[in-house]
C-alpha cells in the first residue's frame, strides 16, 4: 500500500514535464494519492492535461494566484469532485526577467518587489485561507518548494532570495495558525534543478556546475527525488512534522566551502 493511499492532493505549478510540481505529481500517483491539477493559463492547459492523465487525474481547473476570483473557484470545483482536501502542493514562484541578472538594488523596482511577494509568497497563503475549510480535521498538509538563496546571497537571485525569505517565514507562521485544526505546513528546499522558472535566473548553467561541485554527493538533485521527499511530507508517515524547511539539495547548504582541489 502506497503512503499516500486515500490521500486528495491539489497540485499547483505545473509548466512541463521538467516541472518540480511534474516530479511530485508523479511520486504522489505512485504513492496512491488521487490528485487534481491547476494551470496558470490556457498555453499550458493541454501539457498540464496530459499530466493529469497520466497520474489518472481529470479534475483541473485554471488558476493564475493573483486573482482570488480564481482561488476560489479552484476549491470549489474541488468540492464538487471531493469531500474535502488532504494536501496542497505550492510550487509557484515569479519575478521579473530583469530583477533576476546583476547588481540586486540596481534592477529593483517597487512593482517587481511586490509581484515577486505577491505570487512566490502571499500565494501560499492566500491557497491555505482558501482551502482551509476543506482541509480542517483531516489529517492533511501544504507543501511549498523553496531555495537556499532565501538564507544565503546567490548571484542573480536577487528579488527572489527576498521572497523566499518571506515564504519561508510564512510556513512557520501558517504551521502555528493551522496546526490546532490538524493541518501541517512544511517547504522543501531544493537544490538548483533545470526547469523554465531556473532558466530566467542569469548564468544559471553555472550555478548548476558550482552546485555540482560543492555538494558532499557530488551532483545535483533530481525531481524524482525532491518528489519522493514532498510524499512524504505529506503523508501521514509526517505526522509530526510541521513549520519545517526541509533541505533536498544532496547537502549543499551544510557547506563553508567548495572543496579545494588536491
Ligand atoms: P517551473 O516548472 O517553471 O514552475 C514554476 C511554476 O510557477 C510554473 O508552472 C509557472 O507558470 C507558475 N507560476 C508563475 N506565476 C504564476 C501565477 N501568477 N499563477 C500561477 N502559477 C504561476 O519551475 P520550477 O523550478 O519547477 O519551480 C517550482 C518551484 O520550485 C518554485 O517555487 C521555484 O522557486 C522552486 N525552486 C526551484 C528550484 C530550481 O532550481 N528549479 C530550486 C529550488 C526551488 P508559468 O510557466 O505559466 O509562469
Amino acid at each position: 500500500m502506497g503512503m499516500l493511499e486515500g490521500k486528495r492532493v491539489l497540485i499547483v505549478g505545473i509548466a512541463s514535464n521538467r516541472s518540480i510540481a511534474a516530479g511530485i505529481a508523479n511520486a504522489m500517483h505512485r504513492e496512491g494519492a488521487e490528485l487534481a491539477f491547476t494551470y496558470q493559463n490556457d498555453k499550458l492547459k493541454s501539457r498540464v492535461e496530459k499530466i493529469a492523465e497520466e497520474c489518472g487525474s481529470n479534475v483541473l481547473a485554471p488558476c493564475d494566484v493573483t486573482d482570488d476570483t480564481e482561488i476560489e473557484r479552484v476549491f470549489k470545483t474541488l468540492g464538487s469532485h471531493w469531500d474535502g482536501v488532504d494536501g496542497i502542493v505550492h510550487s509557484v514562484a515569479f519575478a521579473p526577467g530583469d530583477h533576476l541578472e546583476g547588481d540586486y538594488l540596481e534592477n529593483l523596482t517597487r512593482d517587481g518587489f511586490k509581484l515577486s511577494q505577491d505570487i512566490s509568497a502571499y500565494s501560499f497563503a492566500a491557497l491555505a485561507k482558501a482551502a482551509r475549510p476543506l482541509m480542517r480535521d483531516r489529517q492533511s498538509a501544504l507543501l511549498t518548494l523553496t531555495y537556499l538563496g532565501s538564507q544565503r546571497v546567490m548571484p542573480n537571485y536577487n528579488v527572489m532570495g527576498v521572497a523566499k525569505a518571506s515564504l519561508e517565514a510564512n510556513v512557520r507562521y501558517m504551521a502555528a495558525a493551522l496546526g490546532p485544526d490538524n493541518i501541517r505546513v512544511n517547504a522543501i528546499s531544493a537544490g538548483p534543478i533545470r526547469t523554465l522558472a531556473a532558466s530566467g535566473i542569469g548564468d544559471f548553467r553555472k550555478l548548476l556546475s558550482v552546485a555540482e561541485t560543492m555538494a558532499p554527493m557530488r551532483r545535483n538533485v533530481t525531481i524524482e527525488e525532491v518528489g519522493n521527499v514532498a510524499a512524504f511530507l505529506c503523508s501521514d508517515l509526517a505526522s509530526a512534522v510541521t513549520g519545517e524547511i526541509m533541505y533536498v539539495d544532496n547537502g549543499i547548504n551544510i557547506m563553508g566551502a567548495t572543496p579545494l582541489e588536491k
